[in-house]
């Protein structure tokens, strides 16, 4: 009674799995006949971290003090890795009863691996299959006898050796459905969380390839039918969890944030350099990582780190080591920025759409240490780096090999099962309605969440 099983579909646009791919997917084409569904709108910023955190939690990014994969350490300029040990509000699973167990596979950032009452497998941050990767930690022996060494992610997936990718991507996604297959069937949990990171790997490796749209499409590629392949593959990997689970267990298919063609990379350092934001002691001619460079601090006033998105840092007085900046002149240095970063013409001087927000219009709390400015550059049509040389604000491509794609700001939300009364397509699904929807199956209390319950929500969109 009121089992849940919630299958992450890393990256999925609802573009593609509602419609250009739905009938190579009869298994999720099910679940939404039998049940609800629709876009899901995800976190700002639309990143895996903090984005399955978020949605996993119920909290915003800002509660959570997770801005994306790296983030801020308090009195330094660095950046470290997201892991387990910053997750500082309890998960869907920690708020379950005493007797209610969990299974929970590949979640980010589970790395390394916290206890929970019932087992866990640490997600695609895992170093390799020689790290500790299981809670309780005898599981791993379990695994590796029955599906070899545990396959946490593809090796590099921005690579031009993109065979190589696809044949990892096929071993890693069905290692890991055949893993959450083997603890429904032996196990049973109250409540299954999986996440499946390949269809973000599969994006980023072949977007150019599968959407019409895009400035490289070839309409005759090798690997024009890819997505087709590849989507077929991952539904039968549903199918066969979905079996192994049961029909009486509830079934929540969802993903972190959609993807979209990216249009080239806007080097954030070189943009402040270049409105005398921020002074380097050596300008370098060739296009030098971040973290090479040598910043003249006394001369700094904000600074930018890149990704799918940019953030923007002041040099604080008093917060930085080496501030220089007045925390009462930061109001009118943001806005001043903010306007400066939205006038920013494409390289082909034509009017982008920069999408520029404060963490306090965008939070409800502000823990850790936010940028000061997050930067969406046309809207997520271009991505970032903190790379700075040669005067280049503008790239092609992604500055850290070859990548096709961008993330984009919907998801998908696919929802069926016993207790599930909800029918048809929903509108407006957000991310903070998935862990209420989730812990009111499993029967918890969710009331201290903002989110709102989607199983029970009647009538059509
Ligand atoms: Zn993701």
């Amino acid at each position: 009674m009121g089992r849940v099983l919630v299958v992450g579909l890393d990256c999925v646009p609802p573009r593609l799995a509602f419609e250009r791919y739905r009938r190579f997917m009869p298994n999720l084409s099910r679940v939404m006949e039998r049940g609800a569904w629709g876009p899901l709108q995800t976190t700002v910023p639309p990143i895996t971290v903090p984005a399955w955190a978020c949605l996993l939690s119920g909290y915003d990014p800002g509660e959570l003090g997770l801005y994306g994969f790296r983030n801020r350490v308090r009195g330094s300029y660095q950046l470290e890795l997201a892991h387990s040990g910053q997750l500082a509000k309890p998960m869907v699973w920690e708020r379950l009863r005493a007797e209610q167990r969990v299974c929970c596979l590949f979640v980010p950032p589970s790395y390394p691996p916290r206890p929970v009452h019932g087992e866990l497998v640490s997600c695609f941050m895992t170093p390799d299959a020689d790290s500790a990767h299981t809670y309780p930690p005898p599981l791993a022996a379990e695994l590796r006898e029955r599906f070899g060494p545990y396959l946490p992610d593809v090796e590099e997936y921005r690579t031009e050796d993109r065979a190589r990718l696809l044949e990892q991507l096929y071993a890693c996604t069905e290692q890991h459905f055949a893993i959450a297959c083997h603890m429904q069937r032996t196990r049973q949990p109250d409540l299954t969380v999986m996440v499946e990171v390949g269809p973000d790997r599969f994006h980023h490796g072949f977007w150019a390839d599968i959407d019409p749209e895009h400035p490289q499409h070839d309409p005759a590629g090798r690997y024009r039918g890819a997505g087709v392949e590849y989507y077929g593959f991952l539904d039968r990997q549903l199918g066969l969890l979905l079996e192994a689970a049961g029909p009486e267990v509830n079934v929540l298919v969802i993903s972190d944030h959609g993807a979209r063609a990216l249009y080239g990379c806007v080097h954030i350092n070189e943009w402040l350099i270049q409105h005398g934001y921020l002074v380097l002691k050596r300008y370098p001619r060739e296009l030098t990582p971040w973290s090479e460079l040598e910043v003249d601090w006394s001369r700094t006033r904000a600074f930018g780190e890149g990704g799918y998105y940019s953030r923007v840092m002041l040099n604080i007085r008093g917060r930085e080591p080496q501030g220089i900046v007045p925390a009462s002149a930061a109001e009118a240095l943001c806005e001043r920025l903010a306007q400066e970063l939205r006038e920013q013409l494409g390289p082909d001087q034509r009017q982008l759409k920069q999408r520029v927000l404060r963490p306090q219009e965008c939070y409800r709390a502000q823990n850790g240490l936010p940028p000061e400015l997050m930067v969406f550059w046309d809207d997520l049509n271009y991505r970032s780096s903190g790379a700075v040389g040669g005067g280049t604000l503008f790239s092609p491509t992604n500055d850290t090999g070859p990548d096709a794609c961008n993330h984009d700001w919907q998801g998908i939300f696919a929802l069926a099962g016993p207790d599930v009364a909800a029918r048809g397509p929903l509108a407006s699904v957000h991310y903070e309605d998935v862990a209420v929807t989730i812990l009111r199956l499993l029967r918890q209390d969710s009331s201290d969440l903002p989110g709102r319950d989607r199983s029970q929500a009647q009538g059509r969109a």
